[in-house]
């Protein structure tokens, strides 16, 4: 879905633009106030000791801060950081090579590292928990394995996909956090901030607007202000509510920041389903989108925003969903008296 606007992945024309507006340390990292404190006890406690903070886990969803707050870690620390991903480690030996190069207190950033190779996700139980790996050498009856040791460091693991890691990965780390959606007021700061910087000219109600349709996520406020930013140019006047509503009507985000997937997603469940239940994989199929794409991003944001519910037996609109689409919940089948 590289078309959308509300995406939360980062696209390709995010990336430059994001990199002047992370924040450079926890106390201008906006929200997630309880995660915030434990971070900042346990770097403070790596500090007092001198050595290398705890291994650390972010879960959420894409474009909560995962990636700024693993720069954070190694900012705060002084520590240098290495950056890669989950699909860049296809064999052990890339992950190997990773290992053996850091240097003494190195923050390793993995992203999505639910999508490691498994072979890669064994060697790393053992760097984590005594800083060294075995590494094969030769093959068949002949191959034998060299112990290597490596310099502490400190892996910040970052997935989308908390669940789908194995066990004994996630005990490895010794802290997890998870990330929340954003509350309006949150991004409403997130992206005064980011207009500041930009030096954007923008007033209180056009902030308040984009902060209410940034589905809780400041990758997408920020690229909403982007698209408002644009609008007032081109069109040569202020940045101001009018801008927002016009600026986010050409790009299909409605007044509760639904783009056009997620209302395919929740129309599909209420005219297609009569409001559920429906399978995840059904879904997906109607719909045209890959299951996890469904799952990880476009789900949690209608659960969130009480317009879809997940059951055991599968998704369901919620009244408040089939009102979205301008729908009334059909009232409960009459049921006989002999069934009570
Ligand atoms: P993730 O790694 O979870 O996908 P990122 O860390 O890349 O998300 O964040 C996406 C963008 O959103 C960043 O460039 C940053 O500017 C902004 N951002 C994320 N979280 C915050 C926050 N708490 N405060 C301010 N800006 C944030």
């Amino acid at each position: 879905m590289s078309d959308e606007i509300l995406q939360p992945e980062a696209a390709a024309d995010d990336l430059a633009f994001e990199g002047a507006l992370r924040p450079g340390s926890l106390a201008e990292f906006v929200g997630q106030q309880k995660v915030r404190r434990q971070l900042q006890l346990l770097l403070d406690a790596a500090q007092l000791q001198n050595r290398a903070p705890d291994h650390i886990l972010l879960a959420g969803p894409p474009g909560l801060g995962k990636t700024t707050l693993a720069m954070i870690v190694a900012h705060e620390g002084e520590r240098p950081l290495r950056m890669t991903s989950g699909p860049a480690i296809q064999h052990a030996g890339d992950l190997a090579a990773v290992l053996s190069s850091l240097v003494p207190g190195e923050v390793l950033f993995i992203d999505e590292i639910h999508r490691m190779a498994r072979s890669a996700e064994e060697m790393l139980y053992l760097a984590m928990e005594d800083f060294r790996v075995d590494i094969m050498v030769g093959k068949g009856a002949g191959a034998t394995s060299i112990p290597l040791e490596l310099a502490p460091f400190t892996l910040v693991g970052a997935t989308t996909r908390a669940g789908l890691l194995p066990n004994p990965l996630r005990d490895r780390f010794g802290f997890t956090a998870h990330l929340e959606f954003y509350e309006t007021d949150e991004l409403h700061q997130v992206i005064e901030r980011a207009s500041r910087l930009i030096g954007l000219e923008i007033d209180t109600d056009a902030l308040r607007e984009i902060a209410g349709r940034s589905r809780g996520t400041p990758r997408i406020a920020n690229r909403l202000l982007r698209r408002v930013r644009d609008y007032a140019l081109v069109h040569g006047g202020a940045a101001d509510h009018a801008a927002v509503s016009a600026a986010l009507e050409l790009y299909d985000v409605d007044e509760h920041g639904l783009d056009r997937l997620d209302r395919a997603v929740l129309s599909a469940i209420v005219e297609r389903f009569d409001g559920g239940p429906v399978g995840l994989s059904t879904l997906a199929v109607t719909v045209g989108e890959e299951a996890e794409t469904i799952e990880s991003v476009v789900e949690p944001f209608l659960v969130r925003s009480g317009l879809v519910t997940r059951t055991p037996r599968g998704r369901v609109a919620t009244a408040q969903g089939w009102r979205h689409l301008g729908r009334r919940e059909p009232a409960p089948e009459p049921r006989l008296i002999d069934d009570l």
